[in-house]
């Protein structure tokens, strides 16, 4: 498949698209990103790779990084993960406080903010120091050692980060957080603040194109089980409360991120990462959610 010839194709098509929509300046660091940046990566799971745009450009990956943390909890925890984190989407935005209190304190999935909180207070119960392992971890799957957090990011984001504090402490009040607020916050921002380019981002994510192994390293990272389940997590509740539409109009497990960023994979065939900052109303990129819709039309790769 041509997919060089195709991404060019899709971007001549898209020249009238108009791409409205705001940055992420709730995180005001956020807010200083040029908002016509937009680059894509695809890697396949025989390491061919296309790209185009400002694809080798880093950017903060944010709520991406919640699959790798996921990854790594899954690991440690097994089943138990389950306990503490439900698998169904909740249809509402991904810093929302309204069904944390009717859930006692349980997040309907490990994608929304709260769910992903609580994830982050499990790697900090189990890991020494849960940074520098996590970093470790994202470099391992990456193949990548020079990735790493951005300190000016992560303070950016401390600095208005109530609503986090809030469902944190909520989660906390129904003992679903066994640490101290604060270090579970700084690690959950420090975990968001990871930047990557899409290339890196896409190379990142080849194991769960490929059945648990990343095929460019040959390492085993996860069970094939656990690969599985993770795209299934992703393909519902992977875009929030827009995961439906992106079922529906590109039709592969996804994560996205409020950087711009958007992950994506097709089980035993690539895995796709897109960058353009403007966000939808519902804190997904606005193009880049169009490109992927015209890119699994135009080669036909919607899973279903
Ligand atoms: N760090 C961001 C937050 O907690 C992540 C949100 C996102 O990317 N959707 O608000």
């Amino acid at each position: 498949m041509d997919y060089q010839k195709i991404f060019s194709n899709i971007v001549s098509q898209m020249q009238s698209f108009k791409d409205s929509g705001n940055l992420a300046n709730y995180i005001p660091e956020l807010g200083n990103v040029s908002p016509q940046k937009f680059g894509v990566h695809l890697v396949t799971i025989e390491n061919s790779n296309y790209n185009l745009g400002d694809s080798a450009e880093k950017f903060s990956i944010q709520s991406i990084s919640k699959v790798l943390s996921l990854t790594l909890a899954f690991e440690i925890e097994e089943e138990n993960l389950w306990k503490r984190v439900g698998v169904e989407p909740s249809g509402t935005p991904f810093n929302s406080l309204i069904q944390l209190e009717h859930d006692e304190g349980i997040p309907r999935n490990p994608f929304i903010n709260a769910g992903a909180i609580v994830v982050a207070d499990i790697l900090v119960s189990h890991l020494q120091n849960p940074k520098k392992e996590f970093l470790e971890f994202v470099r391992k799957l990456s193949g990548n050692s020079t990735i790493t957090y951005s300190d000016i990011i992560a303070e950016s984001e401390k600095s208005t980060g109530y609503r986090n504090a809030a469902l944190c402490n909520l989660m906390k009040s129904f003992g679903n957080i066994k640490n101290d607020i604060d270090v579970v916050l700084d690690f959950y921002f420090n975990l968001c603040s990871i930047e990557m380019t899409c290339d890196e981002l896409a190379k990142t994510f080849l194991f769960l194109a490929n059945y648990g192994k990343n095929s460019i390293t040959g390492d085993k990272i996860i069970s094939t089980s656990k690969s599985k389940r993770i795209n299934a997590v992703m393909q519902l509740c992977g875009l929030y409360d827009e995961a439906g539409e992106f079922s529906f109009k590109v039709g592969l497990p996804g994560k996205s991120g409020v950087g711009g960023g958007i992950v994506a994979v097709h089980p035993g065939k690539y895995s796709i990462a897109v960058w353009s900052p403007r966000l939808n109303k519902k804190g997904n990129s606005n193009k880049g959610m169009k490109f992927l819709e015209e890119f699994t039309t135009a080669t036909e790769s919607s899973i279903f």
